[in-house]
């Protein structure tokens, strides 16, 4: 062991020697793993080993599909067998809705590239499995890629192939202690001390405590796993092929070939979560005790889907602990207030995502940035509130439970809430507000009736019409949205201005003046679709700045802002003190006149400045997401409730009527604006989604000479359109795919309907070549193919004359 290491990596599971592979490969080589053991000595000696492309983050599956290709590079390049049985994979549904679900879970896999999938028959699924009952099923996905591999063996190729590139493991070491240094991390460990750059926590059933060294605490938690390994079955003695991998979705259980015997994994409806505060540092070899009456629904179910083993006995069983976030996905990147820290924890499938897992990690600390959108796994994803045991219990508990339970697209989930709620959540909850969460937050989807519930479906919820009433609402008189789910950011010092200039690709807003704001990475694809306000110099001469987002990128743009700081600027984030209300309408200005003398009536669009609204003190920006005259309303948290009921009070004579997000979200596509998550990601380009006619080209700013290459370029090769489909019962929602005849040209971004033009819409990423409006197109909608065709932008008021009266 050297004294100094340029990378740290702490674990060798299999995350951490795809971290150390990926950092070698990439060219760092003065770098070093640490194990407290051997390697494998976490969760990675007892996994399963099971291998599938699928994944319902279609860029998770992407990574997925990244780890799978390089399974067999690390076992020629490191001379290492890993037992490499590429069996295929099956993947069967047990109720109709999951049928459906399957058929357009096929078409998303089309949208993001993994071709190597199929829809199958129940009786083809049974030809390919011949130990599977078909009883009850009615179908299936068949995967090329999906199998197994001897785990052991892979963890060892990683490291092996890390090692002929110059990386180093050193065993039998535990990491004792952590400290920050200016140059980066003193390494305590049991045998000396070591400087570096860089750490990473792949610590996997300790990662907890290896946070804690740094300070930092996880939103991690180890939960309990069965599998067993049967007798021989004879069946499969006589068979001249292994049976494929299979999932039974309704069954909650997988099985895969284990020699002559099966391999059958169980998801455990009644979980169990184990050490929670991380593995106690002896825990090494051993398994925790089988429960079989715990999981005897699951088994029971199990026996019936493969009746041959009610024949034959249980050779072996494992009952094992590996470790999960709240949302299932991994913690990855760098953790923020802690330079040179990196978090590769909370993989849950290390097998299968632990190749991306280290390709991304890896790409980020020598480039900056990994080459894909790993916002899914990103640790920043997460804020200080989901540090709570408690929030941590439940999450991960739902999560395990839910791991083959389907999720309908308009199910609210119940773990973890309610949390914060806003100041004026219990009044709203009295007038019939249905909540959904955004980060900690719940926000508002829409009003109804006293008793209304909604039943979860992948086609047109029963809220259909309750949403289509408010967006007529905002429409024709006046609609009163909570927007406490947005971010704000206050931006201050003599350093602002210039901070600001540089982070943003746009031009600054003048005083009392707000502006759209794309904010690039220095490889040019899109870090934020924000909105700037200035506010004008306050008593001390110095102007107050905001930012606006989106709330649950608080942490995440937090992140970024300490990442690209200047002296002399102060960022706050005002997401804790700051909440509101949005007045959205032809008859918004009328409202919000009543309520103050000042001359907030002649506020121009997107101006913005501070006025006395009721008994309080407010910013109120004219601004619109719907399309409509609209005004947001920024008012202390405190002020909440007030705010609401001034506004209600001064708008009964306007009827006006309070609506959720699932309305503002229909308005917006009407009017083509795209959205974070959707149309905008860190994958896309300002070409690509329009977000460059927002660009000021004559200053500079981050991400400009790429940004400028693809203008000066041949242009992005997709580009954003509004699709009009012919749809009846259902509407598109993303990652659908695009077709031109038998050809995919796209992907769709995000889809619904739009209740004023009375049709279904979506915004979606064409190639070029079929962008041009009046295009025949189809695009799949909840598994079947639908007529759709290019239409000219903002289908409602395309010249934006109601947003501007
Ligand atoms: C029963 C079961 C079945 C599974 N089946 C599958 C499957 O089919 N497919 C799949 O992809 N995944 C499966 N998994 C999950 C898989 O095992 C995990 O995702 C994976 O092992 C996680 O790897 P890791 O490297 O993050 O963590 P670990 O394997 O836990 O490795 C962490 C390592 O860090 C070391 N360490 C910790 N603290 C320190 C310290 N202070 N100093 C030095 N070293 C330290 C530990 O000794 C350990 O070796 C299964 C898990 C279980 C329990």
């Amino acid at each position: 062991m050297n004294s100094h290491y340029r990378v740290v990596v702490i674990g060798g599971g299999v995350v951490g020697a795809s971290v150390l592979y990926h950092l070698a490969k990439l060219g760092w080589t003065d770098v070093c793993l640490i194990e407290r053991s051997v390697l494998t000595a976490g969760s990675s000696w007892h996994a399963a080993g099971g291998i599938h492309a699928l994944n319902a983050d279609p860029n998770i599956a992407g990574l997925q599909a990244y780890t799978i290709d390089l399974l067999s590079e690390i076992e020629a390049e490191s001379g290492q067998n890993i037992g490499l049985h590429m069996t295929g994979g099956l993947t069967m549904a047990g109720t109709p809705d999951r049928w459906e679900w399957l058929q357009s879970a096929y078409r998303t896999f089309q949208s993001i590239g993994i071709e190597d999938c199929r829809l199958v028959t129940t009786e083809e699924a049974v030809a390919l499995n011949p130990i599977m009952s078909g009883e009850g099923l009615l179908g299936g996905m068949w995967a090329d890629r999906e199998g197994y591999i001897d785990t052991t063996g892979t963890v060892h190729a990683y490291a092996g192939a890390a090692k002929k590139r110059g990386a180093e493991v050193i065993e039998h070491n535990r990491v004792l202690e952590l400290n920050q240094t200016l140059e980066g991390w003193e390494v305590v460990t049991e045998k000396g001390t070591v400087s570096c750059e860089h750490v990473v926590n792949a610590a996997g059933l300790w990662a907890k405590q290896v946070g804690r060294m740094a300070g930092i605490e996880l939103p991690v938690s180890p939960l309990n796993h069965h599998y067993l390994i049967s007798d021989t079955i004879p069946q499969l003695e006589e068979l001249d092929f292994e049976v494929p991998m299979t999932v039974d979705l309704e069954g909650f259980t997988y099985l895969r070939q284990d020699q002559k015997g099966v391999l059958l994994g169980i998801y455990e409806i009644n979980h169990q979560h184990w050490m929670m505060d991380g593995a106690p540092w002896e825990y090494g070899f051993e398994l925790q005790q089988e429960d079989p009456d715990r999981i005897e629904h699951e088994l029971t179910l199990g026996f019936n889907r493969y009746p041959c083993l009610q024949e034959v006995g249980v050779k072996t069983w494992v009952n094992g602990a590996f470790t999960f976030s709240p949302d299932g996905n991994p913690l990855v990147g760098p953790v923020r207030g802690k330079r040179g820290y990196w978090s590769a924890c909370a993989v849950m499938a290390g097998f299968l995502q632990g190749g991306g897992v280290g390709k991304s990690l890896a790409e980020w600390m020598i480039h900056g940035t990994p080459e894909a959108d790993v916002y899914g796994m990103d640790i920043a994803r997460y804020g200080v509130w989901a540090e709570n045991k408690q929030y941590i219990k439940e999450t991960t508990g739902q999560f395990y439970t839910r791991r083959f339970v389907m999720t309908y697209p308009n199910e609210q989930l119940p773990a973890g809430r309610v949390l914060k709620t806003p100041g004026a959540y219990a009044d709203m909850t009295a007038a019939g507000c249905q909540w959904g969460q955004s980060w900690d937050l719940e926000v508002p989807l829409y009003f109804a009736e006293a008793g209304f519930e909604e039943t979860p479906s992948l086609k047109r919820p029963n809220a259909f019409p309750i949403v289509a009433g408010e967006c007529h609402a905002v429409r024709n008189g006046v609609g009163l949205l909570d927007i406490s789910g947005f971010s704000r950011f206050e931006v201050t010092g003599p350093g602002a201005r210039k901070w600001l200039d540089r982070i943003m690709a746009s031009k600054l807003p003048g005083p009392g003046r707000a502006r759209l704001a794309p904010m690039l990475a220095e490889d040019g694809r899109l870090k934020g679709d924000l909105t700037v306000f200035n506010w004008g110099p306050g008593m001390d001469g110095q102007t107050t700045w905001w930012i606006m987002g989106s709330y649950y990128l608080r942490a995440w743009h937090m992140r970024w802002f300490d990442d690209h700081m200047d002296e002399c600027v102060h960022v706050r984030d005002l997401g804790e003190d700051t909440a509101g209300f949005s007045l959205s309408g032809p008859k918004s200005r009328a409202v919000i006149e009543k309520l103050t003398d000042a001359a907030v009536g002649d506020l121009a669009f997107m101006g913005c400045d501070s006025f006395d609204i009721g008994l309080l003190r407010c910013k109120v920006g004219r601004l619109s997401v719907t399309g409509e005259l609209g005004y947001e309303i920024h008012c202390r948290t405190g002020d909440h409730a007030t705010l609401r009921r001034i506004l209600l009070e001064a708008g009964a004579d306007q009827g006006i009527r309070e609506v959720g997000f699932n309305a503002l979200l229909s308005l917006r596509l009407e009017k083509s604006f795209g959205i974070w998550n959707a149309e905008f990601t860190q994958g896309y380009t300002p070409g690509m989604t329009g977000m460059d006619r927002w660009i000021d080209w004559d200053k500079n700013f981050t991400g400009k000479a790429a940004a400028l290459a693809e203008r000066n370029g041949n242009g992005p090769a997709r580009r954003l359109v509004t699709l009009e489909i012919a749809a009846d019962d259902a509407d598109a929602s993303g990652y659908e795919p695009v077709w031109a005849g038998k050809d995919k040209v796209g992907f769709v971004t995000s889809g619904g309907f739009g209740h004023t033009i009375g049709k279904s819409l979506a915004m979606a990423l064409v190639d070029v070549a079929h962008c041009a409006e009046g295009t025949d197109l189809s695009v799949h909608v909840v598994g079947v193919e639908k007529n759709a065709k290019v239409i000219a932008p903002s289908p409602y008021d395309p010249a934006g004359r109601a947003m501007r009266t």
